[in-house]
């Protein structure tokens, strides 16, 4: 059996690294399984892509559309006419996407449309909030995937609800957690630790990158307004997203308790995440990595398509309320936050349990 797997955007290298691990394996057994890694290139600079081949043992990808930058339409017809390129000249047995971005639903258009079965990886969550991007690209990867791979037994009624044979929903897990589980052992501090005498829980990380929350910058100048304010002498730490540092440029927005830095290498930031005092983020990823790490979480969100983060992890919707974020610091700053436990099969093991049923799928 011959698999694309797709991978374009940061959250994504996080999410196909396992993938890999795990066809290597039974490729080694002598399975016959083999993969071609294809790269869309919607993010591509060092900090959001090449880093993380590196920290995570992702071998070069075989392919690379090369589709960077532009538009929402313009991203993803780019990596569309691209991909569709690659199935002309020799095409696959299985497209596998993973995640919600541009790449997901473009790839998983274009394999369907040329006769090629699709797996989705963290299919059927839904946030209901169809402003956002990323809900669409959900919305329309599912409606065309032929097998999916669920995070959650929630997702996989989103998907009966929506129509979809049980056959096809296979509760896997999550593979984010699969890295997560495999390197927390490699977390290592970021070379400014010692510089901003940071500690285990002296200090909060704060990331956001959502347009709703950073393409106006009104919103992203109140964030980082009421944060500063209800946070004490507390450092907050933000690894600025490309996208936010835009927004932020304009405003010019600075203060001594703000340190500002690069989108971090994944070890380094999860290492942050691991010791801080709590995490404040408009991120989906973060929300399941601060739920197995125990560590508590804030969302400047009114929705997630992730709830078991809060039904069952350290997450709250604190939304776009500053009276609610308000609350809620103090809430950390008191330290009464809630303990929270661990997702069903969010063990390490949810690669290897999908190759195990893509291989009887054959
Ligand atoms: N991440 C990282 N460095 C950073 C910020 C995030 O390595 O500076 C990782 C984080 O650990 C998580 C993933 O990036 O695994 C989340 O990506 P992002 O927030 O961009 O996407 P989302 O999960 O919201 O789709």
């Amino acid at each position: 059996m011959n698999i694309d797997l797709i991978a374009g955007a940061r959250p994504n290298f996080i999410k196909i690294a396992p993938l890999i691990d795990a066809i290597e394996q039974s490729k080694n057994n002598g399975f016959d399984i083999d993969y071609r890694l294809i790269h869309t290139g919607q993010h591509y600079d060092k900090n959001m892509s090449i880093r993380f081949f590196e920290q995570l043992n992702i071998p070069e990808p075989h392919i690379n559309l090369g589709a960077g930058g532009g538009t929402q339409a313009e991203q993803a017809g780019a990596i569309m006419r691209g991909y569709e390129k690659v199935l002309l000249n020799k095409s696959t047995d299985l497209c596998v996407v993973v995640g919600d971005v541009n790449s997901t639903m473009a790839c998983a258009i274009v394999a369907r449309k040329m006769g090629v079965k699709v797996a989705h990886v963290e299919g059927g969550i839904r946030s209901g909030d169809m402003t956002m991007p990323e809900e669409i690209n959900r919305i329309v990867t599912d409606s065309i995937t032929n097998y999916f791979f669920t995070t959650t037994k929630l997702a996989g009624e989103n998907l009966k609800k929506a129509g979809v044979n049980e056959n096809a929903i296979f509760f896997v897990g999550n593979t984010m957690i699969d890295t997560l589980m495999k390197f927390k052992s490699s977390f290592r501090k970021p070379i400014f630790w010692d510089k901003l005498n940071l500690e285990n829980q002296n200090y909060f990380l704060l990331t956001l990158h959502r347009p709703s929350n950073v393409d106006n910058e009104n919103s992203l100048n109140n964030y980082l307004v009421e944060i500063l304010k209800n946070t004490s002498d507390y450092p907050v730490i933000f690894p600025v997203h490309p996208r936010t540092k835009n927004t932020l440029n304009k405003i010019g927005f600075s203060n001594k308790r703000l340190f500002l830095t690069e989108p971090m290498g994944y070890l380094e930031f999860n290492y942050l995440t691991m010791n801080s005092k709590a995490v404040i983020t408009d991120s989906g990823g973060i929300t399941e990595e601060t739920t197995l790490m125990g560590v508590p979480c804030l969302t400047l969100r009114d929705n997630t398509e992730r709830p078991e983060t809060v039904d069952i992890g350290t997450n709250e919707l604190i939304g776009t309320n500053p009276e609610q974020l308000k609350l809620a610091l103090t809430k950390i700053l008191n330290s009464t936050w809630k303990k929270g436990g661990i997702p069903e099969k969010w063990d390490g093991n949810t690669a290897q349990r999908i190759v195990e049923i893509l291989l009887k799928l054959g």
